[in-house]
């Protein structure tokens, strides 16, 4: 018998993808606590110096799909209220009553559904946390882990880049590839260049020659910004320069791309389902796509994704895709998926397992990760483990 949808339910999460509170005691603040990092409101200097000060303050999301024998699946996505209320005011019910498995079919109808008000931005969101619930359900129902029903393993262990300002505890924890928040922007002027540059130098000190280096420049730069840094930063050979400019940018990049052949771009975590990435792929705007699992539109778009970089020989690293089992099934999965990101805002002398957000996730061990095997994503969560997260 036809196993059905019985309930969608959204409700606020804990925000800070921490599981509970560390035991073991901080070396140090972590660099989250103050340090700047460049961004699309660093021209205004009331918001200039910390993200949090023009962020929302709106808790994590997580979704609970429940289905008519019982079975259950969870996902989490961000930005509450406006994300709750498009799943328990709109998808969710619409899709009581349908196939339980059919996540193709399922995905389909949450994006024309959202299309009046659309399903990139926060739409996106909402269809996330609901396609991860839905995968982690037909995983549980089939009793197999989601990256065996996607086609994987596809590699024994998934090997990690760190992204940070401690580039030091990087390198203690045994990553090979590391990621610097970019600190400043054009309103910096001449000394921010100078300061970035210097930034970089230190990184390439501390990570060694034949470590890989990365800087991550959030929505910061216009074009003419990008290529004079990357200009003064080629000695330090990056491997990539990240999301130099506003996501919808294309014109921008391909402006980018052109002015600067040999310089590894990266993009796409604040791109939304696939059509951005499918118009990237066919310019070659990018050598790198990194959709988030929990934003672009989940697995389902995930996979799409993967094919459309596939099939133009592009890389696809999701964004923080090692910070939840969601993307990490992804990554153990996607042959065109080489490298997983591990974001790490916790502080210095924390091990990594005391700061994940489920029991049964995954953290790198000496730079590399291998998900759980348990059905569905391994959350290893129970509905009170859920509960319990709710704020
Ligand atoms: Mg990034």
């Amino acid at each position: 018998m036809t196993v059905t949808i019985a309930k969608v339910q959204a409700f606020a999460i804990r925000s800070d993808l921490v599981g509970g509170t560390p035991r073991t005691p901080a070396r140090r603040p972590p660099w989250t606590a103050d340090a700047e990092v460049a961004g699309p409101m660093s021209g205004y200097p009331r918001y200039k110096k910390l993200r949090a000060a023009w962020r929302p303050s709106w808790p994590a999301v997580g979704c609970l799909a429940t289905a008519s024998d019982g079975s259950w699946g969870f996902g989490v996505s961000r930005y509450g209220a406006p994300v709750i209320e498009t799943i328990n005011g709109h998808l969710g019910p619409l899709l009581v009553d349908e196939p339980a498995m059919a996540t193709e079919k399922l995905w389909d109808m949450m994006v024309r559904m959202a299309s009046p008000y659309g399903a990139p931005g926060l739409g996106a969101y909402a269809i996330s946390a609901i396609d991860l619930a839905l995968w982690d359900l037909k995983g549980k129902l089939l009793s197999r882990p989601v990256y065996e029903i996607i086609g994987g393993p596809s590699r024994p262990h998934i090997e990690c880049y760190a992204t940070g300002g401690d580039t030091d505890w990087h390198m203690e924890l045994g990553f090979r590839a590391t990621k610097y928040p970019c600190p400043h922007g054009p309103a910096d002027g001449i000394a921010g260049l100078e300061a970035n540059e210097a930034a970089v130098a230190r990184m390439r000190e501390t990570a060694g020659p034949h470590s890989e280096i990365m800087l991550d420049c959030w929505m910061a730069f216009d074009v003419e910004y990008a290529v004079r840094l990357a200009d003064r930063l080629r000695p330090y050979r990056l491997r990539w320069i990240e999301d130099c400019l506003m996501p919808e940018d294309m014109e921008g990049l391909a402006s980018l791309r052109a002015r600067l052949p040999w310089m590894g771009l990266a993009s796409g975590e604040h791109w939304y389902m696939p059509q951005p990435f499918a118009t990237a792929a066919s310019r070659r705007l990018v050598d790198v796509l990194q959709p988030d699992i929990g934003w672009v539109g989940g697995l389902t778009a995930c996979l799409r994704v993967a094919a459309i970089a596939d099939a133009a020989g592009i890389e696809v690293i999701p964004h923080a895709g090692m910070n939840t089992p969601y993307g990490q099934h992804f990554g153990l999965a996607a042959p065109c998926s080489r490298w997983g990101e591990y974001f790490l805002g916790s502080a210095p002398g924390i091990p990594l397992e005391e700061t994940r957000l489920f029991p049964g996730m995954a953290v790198p061990v000496d730079g590399r990760l291998v998900p759980s095997d348990a059905p569905g994503f391994g959350l290893g969560a129970t509905l009170d483990d859920i509960a319990a997260m709710r704020v």
